[in-house]
């Protein structure tokens, strides 16, 4: 993707932080490199972005993001080869997902070429913090916020998009068993739980604590209306492998397309495995555990990459489900990995190289 943006301004920290950070103790999303960038939204126009060294932002306390959460975010990660090559993955979908995140928030959308050569140069900038090694990659996150003052509900006139970048090590998601949602949900029709709003993940916060204090890890969203399909797993999509065939559900208004999620089901049918994308219910895993045909479930995510589900909880009852020695989660995985730093041939097209 060639850059028209001509005139990102830089100004460089005065000295890296670099040396002082500890690559293998790295919690996620708790370092962040020396720059970022930054973008302002104002009189109907993003003005020229800006890459500046990493620091705290100033706003009014009245700025309707922090009233009225309009808000949007992304998530993904740089990865580098062992010829120190940088490489994306997917990049444009996260771009194109923004901004439909953003729209639906009634937020202006950025444009390509201020994503993609901001991202570029920041990226150039901060090669050294990204590390070779299967698992090392570096984090990204670009984000935009409402910064008009004043607490009126209506959206904001003005907005901040920034890019900041966080060093990760390979993302163990750990044991995950998950709780079925009897009663609560992420998302309904007609609302937005298709988008990376800020408010979808504040609403799941307060489930999730009690799906913890009864041993869960993460919840499995069920639908609105009946609480009788499952649609996400915690922050990720969910599959489930039924005797040999791949189950997801669909995504819409509902559930977020994930990018991990479209991959997982290109890498799965190139493969032979018959992908079925339907509506899943509660009822089925039940049937499944019970007749042997349930064999995996697992979460996919930019995170994680793909997180094996080892159990599920549903009205008081738990279910493990069996280990699986030619495990589907696995060998995706692995395939998935080995596109994303370089290993294998790119045969859909999805690395882009930094
Ligand atoms: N669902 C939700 C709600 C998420 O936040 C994410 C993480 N972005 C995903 C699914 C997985 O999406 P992706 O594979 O694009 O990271």
């Amino acid at each position: 993707m060639e850059s028209t943006v001509k005139d990102i301004i830089i100004e460089k920290a005065k000295s890296s932080k670099i040396e002082q950070v500890d690559f293998n103790n790295l919690p996620f999303g708790s370092v962040f490199t020396d720059h970022m960038m930054v973008c302002d939204y104002k009189d109907g126009a993003w003005q020229t972005p800006k890459i500046i060294p990493y620091q705290p932002l100033t706003l009014e306390p009245s700025a309707r993001v922090f009233h009225y959460g309009q808000a949007v975010f992304e998530g993904m990660k740089a990865y580098k080869d062992d010829d120190g090559k940088v490489w994306l993955f997917r990049p444009d979908e996260n771009f194109h997902r923004i901004n439909k995140s953003s729209a639906r928030m009634a937020m202006p959308e950025f444009p390509e070429d201020y994503f993609f050569d901001g991202l570029n140069t920041l990226l150039k900038m901060e090669n050294d913090w990204i590390k070779p090694g299967l698992g090392n990659s570096l984090y990204i996150r670009p984000f935009a916020i409402a910064t008009q003052a004043g607490i009126i509900a209506s959206p904001s006139q003005e907005f901040k998009f920034l890019i900041i970048c966080s060093p990760a090590q390979a993302y163990y998601g750990g044991e995950v068993r998950v709780k079925i949602a009897e009663k609560f949900s992420r998302a309904a029709d007609g609302g937005f739980g298709f988008a990376k709003a800020a408010g979808n993940y504040a609403g799941q916060f307060y489930p999730t604590n009690l799906a913890k204090e009864e041993g869960f890890q993460q919840i499995v969203w069920t639908d609105a209306k009946s609480h009788e399909f499952i649609e996400e797993a915690g922050t990720m999509n969910i599959f489930v492998r039924m005797g040999d065939k791949l189950l997801t559900c669909p995504t819409g208004d509902r559930i977020l397309d994930g990018v991990t999620r479209k991959s997982v089901i290109a890498l799965a049918e190139e493969q032979g495995i018959e992908v079925d994308i339907r509506p899943i219910r509660v009822s089925e895993l039940l049937e499944g555990h019970k007749n042997g045909e349930l064999k995996e479930m697992f979460g996919s995510g930019t995170a994680a990459v793909i997180n094996p589900i080892l159990g599920f909880g549903y009205k008081g009852e738990r279910y493990e489900l069996p280990v699986m020695t030619d495990s589907y989660a696995t060998r995706i995985k692995q395939q998935l990995i080995n596109i994303q730093y370089n290993i294998a041939e790119d045969k859909f097209g999805w690395r882009y190289e930094v």
